[in-house]
């Protein structure tokens, strides 16, 4: 491994080593993933660039619009942060679901966005909450949709020298309830079989909105407005909730590994997205 390891200690220095160095250069956060890769020769980039002196990458900010988070903030504090479990408690529970504790203290939310796998569990909790990325390199900044930023198997929509300085999420409608099923089909600590995160809003008897993503089932994590919007104004009856369920079954195309075949995770998936809307019908969540 010959690599030069530059430790920028502000952001625009980050930047300048990142536009110097373009293709060659790998950011480095908390390195959960960047060492493995470096380790087994997956990656050779001449020189690495770590951010971890960089000020202010790990807020975790309240805003009037909604809350902005740190690409360095560590899904630990995530888990345990207060303000996420009363605002977004989805993104707390996704968070708190991700490995052991161990990878948690350790593992960054920016890291696991640009890591883009697809056995991850906080990008579907933030598709659901309707989240967005800040991408900022030395030519500028700019906010890039969640849906948009993943692009595919290990694919996000940066450029190589742009770097996430933020991820928002919008305020969610008062009273929402919302959840994350994490289904995991080896061990206590593994990654997802599948991922189902969900959120409603719920009038007198009926449910006023919809949101649904499921992730780690497919390449990339998915929303289907379509298909949500059949809970718009209805009553969450167990017919319709089966329905809703048998829509994203039937329409996401899923991926075989070893965490089970295609055929299996589209059960999953008709098990998963059922039991999240149960549960927030009967306002467990
Ligand atoms: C044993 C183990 C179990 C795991 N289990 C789970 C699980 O159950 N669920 C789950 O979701 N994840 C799981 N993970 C993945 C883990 O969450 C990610 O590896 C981690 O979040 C990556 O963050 P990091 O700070 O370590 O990133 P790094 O390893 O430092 O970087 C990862 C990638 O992101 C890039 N990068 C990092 N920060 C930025 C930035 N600000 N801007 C641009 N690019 C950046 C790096 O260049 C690299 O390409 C597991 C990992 C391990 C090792």
């Amino acid at each position: 491994m010959n690599y030069e390891l530059l430790q920028p200690d502000s952001l625009s220095g980050a930047m300048e080593a990142l536009a110097q160095h373009g293709d060659e250069a790998k950011v480095l956060a908390g390195g959960t993933a960047v060492v493995l890769m470096l380790q087994q020769k997956l990656i050779a980039p001449t020189v690495l660039v770590s951010i971890g002196r960089v000020p202010d990458l790990d807020h975790i900010r309240t805003e009037p619009d909604g809350l902005h988070i740190g690409p360095l903030t560590i899904l630990r504090d995530m888990e345990r942060s207060s303000v996420i479990q009363r605002r977004f408690p989805l993104l707390a529970q996704a968070c708190g679901e991700v490995g052991n504790v161990r990878i948690r203290n350790q593992a960054t939310l920016g890291g696991n966005l640009a890591e883009a796998d697809y056995a991850s569990d906080p990008p579907t909790a933030l598709l659901a909450l309707g989240a967005q990325v800040t991408a900022t390199s030395v030519r500028g900044a700019r906010t890039i949709p969640l849906e948009d930023f993943l692009v595919g198997f290990y694919t996000t929509d940066l450029e190589p020298d742009e770097l996430i300085t933020d991820i928002f999420i919008p305020a969610s409608t008062p009273g929402s309830r919302m959840t994350y099923l994490k289904y995991k089909s080896r061990s206590s600590e593994d990654r997802p079989c599948t991922g189902v995160a969900a959120i409603a809003a719920f009038g007198a008897k009926t449910c006023t909105d919809l949101r649904v993503a499921v992730g780690a089932a497919c390449e990339v994590p998915q929303r289907l407005p379509a298909v949500e919007s059949l809970a718009r104004g209805q009553a969450l009856t167990d017919e319709l909730i089966g329905e809703i369920a048998a829509g994203y079954a039937d329409s996401i195309e899923t991926l075989e590994d070893i965490r089970g075949s295609a055929r299996y995770r589209t059960q999953m998936i008709r098990v998963h997205v059922y039991r999240a809307l149960e549960e927030l019908r009967n306002g467990h969540r």
